[in-house]
């Protein structure tokens, strides 16, 4: 999650539908009909929104929403898991099919970040690199202990590295980690196409409504 400043207040976003390249193909993500593919419809501050510093650039991010039982919920670590939790568990009672998480709204930004974010969010990639690279490290480690020592003396900690703890912990928690390198903005769930709200700094909820007031 992104580094929560003390006092946040809602601010409104305008959105509209998608105007860009008909096929916008960001894997998962596909512009198609099944949820609306949104996109900020005003002129954003050079101010991070989390934060109501000075923007060091602006990063282009699609904002995922999820079906959930709040609504159309920002797609984050906790969301994602609780939703899926849910899903694993709904599954398992009524044995229904395979559990699924939906996309539910895609709004893309291009939203100005300070330098703690921009920082913040390549620790939390790097973070993501070493968490993934646990299993396969762990894996070749125990592989090449039991060539040279033979069964039964590879320190079991290293087979437990491996398993569970690259494959699946690992893999998990890197996900999650490269999911909040990715949440620079603070959604409450989006209840419209025409505007999403942002939990922002109030510097940055101010010069929002004066930037946006000046342009029409
Ligand atoms: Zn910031």
């Amino acid at each position: 999650m992104v580094g929560k400043p003390l006092h946040t207040v809602d601010v409104r976003i305008a959105t509209r539908a998608w105007r860009g390249k008909e096929a916008v193909d960001v894997r998962p993500l596909r512009a198609t009909a099944e949820y609306p593919f949104l996109e900020v419809a005003q002129p954003l501050p050079d101010l991070c929104a989390a934060h109501g510093r000075r923007a060091v650039e602006r990063r282009g991010t699609w904002i995922r929403f999820l079906r959930t039982g709040r609504g159309s919920e920002q797609a984050t670590s906790g969301s994602l898991a609780r939703s899926f939790s849910g899903e694993m568990w709904r599954a398992l009672r009524t044995l229904t099919a395979t559990p699924k998480v939906e996309i539910s709204a895609v709004v893309y930004g291009e939203w100005p970040v300070c330098g703690d974010c921009v920082r913040r969010a390549k620790r939390l990639r790097w973070l993501g690199h070493t968490l993934a690279a646990i299993g396969p490290a762990a894996l070749v480690g125990s592989v090449v202990a039991f060539l040279l020592t033979g069964p039964g003396q590879v320190p079991i900690l290293l087979v437990l590295a491996a398993f569970p703890g690259g494959f699946p912990l690992g893999v998990i928690l890197a996900i999650f980690a490269y999911g909040d390198a990715r949440a620079l903005i603070h959604c409450r769930p989006i209840a419209d196409e025409t505007s999403v709200i942002i939990r922002a700094h109030p510097e940055f909820a101010d010069a929002a409504q004066g930037v946006a007031g000046s342009a029409g």
